[in-house]
């Protein structure tokens, strides 16, 4: 079968990939511990559950208001206000099963061949594939261990061509757990306005930082109507299988993102968006007591991580993700990942799944428990100090 062209461009998440090896093993009776996918082990909270089975049994089971329900954007309008402290239209608020199909819409709307889109590398491989795939070409803009991982101003000023349409930010940031100062986003802002670009501002770790404050480009003036600010449930409320996720747009983005999703998937399921208001205005603690736990196991994980010889990791503020340097191990990171599955049973992410710039690092998820986290590290420390002697 002859696939189109554009396919070739299309690339995947190796969390996937490594989460079926994992499993694969452990059908075979191994042991192994999981670093790899990046997803909170936390339980949906209760009363967010309650709202979805009660909106089954109200009925809520139908097609619906492709854009999202009303009463949820309302909501998400709400809480972005709350949030960053502007002020905004929920008719500029999309609703997807997810927060990754708004970038496939938003990209699909805006790119094309000849555009260009700046995007941090390493990062969440979705951005270059889908940048790819709609034809333009992928910037990279490559983020600095010595730099905390933070976008080079300088740099990106420097990527700036004619051509550029988009540039694409993540702060919490996956895979490096790097956090964007407030300098970082008022320089990006005054790049976007001066060349004319859209932002687009991946935000779903937004509550998972761990000292100092998350920054929104959207709360800059002017900058609501060029930034598509993307967001979800996911992760706050330990909902990834549901597939909950929003964006606010600038206006004239939404009819054409709607279109896609008539296209494609036609609309959320109701009954899911009901969970989604519940969780917006239920009670909060869950999500701070799951921060407070990932903060802990992030101490755990990186004091642990750099008590091994050959193995630096720099302390990330943001997201649940460690992002060690492992250049001295003699091994490149896929190597390195490989023999960490098969010889410690301890599954981690290769950091050039995340882009070129990530070779030389891992990426592990600290969504585990705390004795989890430790038998890991004995386990890696093992398997390290054979390596190295
Ligand atoms: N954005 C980033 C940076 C992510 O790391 C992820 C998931 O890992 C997503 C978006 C996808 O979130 P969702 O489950 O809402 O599609």
């Amino acid at each position: 079968m002859k696939l189109s062209r554009r396919m070739s461009g299309l690339s995947t998440e190796s969390a996937f990939k490594v989460l079926a090896q994992a499993q694969s093993l452990e059908s075979k009776g191994i042991d192994v511990i999981h670093l790899e996918i990046g997803e909170p082990d936390f339980i949906t909270p209760k009363h967010i559950c309650e709202a979805a089975t009660e909106a089954l049994d109200k009925g809520y089971t139908h097609y619906c208001d492709p854009q999202g329900l009303f009463p949820l954007r309302a909501e998400i309008a709400k809480e972005c206000e709350k949030t960053h402290g502007i002020s905004i239209d929920p008719e500029c608020v999309v609703v997807t099963p997810g927060a990754k199909p708004i970038m496939f819409y938003s990209i699909l709307a805006l790119l094309e061949e000849g555009d260009e889109a700046i995007f941090p590398n390493p990062s969440f491989p979705v951005y270059e594939s889908m940048i790819n795939f709609a034809g333009a070409k992928a910037v990279p803009i490559q983020l600095h261990e010595e730099n905390n991982f933070r976008f080079e101003i300088a740099e990106l000023e420097a990527s700036i061509t004619s051509h550029t349409k988009l540039i694409i930010i993540n702060s919490p940031h996956n895979p490096t757990g790097s956090v964007l100062e407030e300098d970082d986003i008022l320089a990006i802002a005054d790049i976007a306005r001066k060349h004319d670009i859209i932002v687009l501002s991946d935000e779903v770790y937004e509550h998972f930082v761990y000292g100092g404050k998350h920054y929104s480009v959207t709360s800059l003036p002017d900058m609501l109507d060029r930034t598509i600010l993307i967001n979800g449930f996911s992760k706050s409320y330990a909902m990834t299988g549901w597939r909950l996720g929003y964006a606010v747009v600038p206006s004239e983005l939404v009819d054409p993102i709607v279109r896609l999703i008539i296209n494609s998937v036609s609309c959320t399921a109701p009954f899911i968006q009901y969970a989604g208001i519940k969780a917006l205005t239920g009670p909060q603690d869950s999500l701070f007591q799951m921060v407070s736990e990932f903060r802990r196991r992030r101490d755990l994980i990186v004091d642990g991580l750099n008590a091994i010889p050959g193995i630096s990791c720099w302390r990330p503020r943001g997201a649940f993700y460690v992002f060690p340097n492992v250049t001295k191990l003699g091994m490149n990171c896929q190597q390195l990942a490989d023999h960490l599955l098969k010889e410690a049973g301890v599954a981690t992410l290769a950091g050039s799944g995340f882009g070129d710039c990530g070779e030389g690092y891992i990426r592990l998820s600290y969504t585990t428990s705390l004795e989890n986290i430790e038998e890991a590290l004995e386990r890696i420390k093992t398997v390290v100090t054979k390596i190295a002697s």
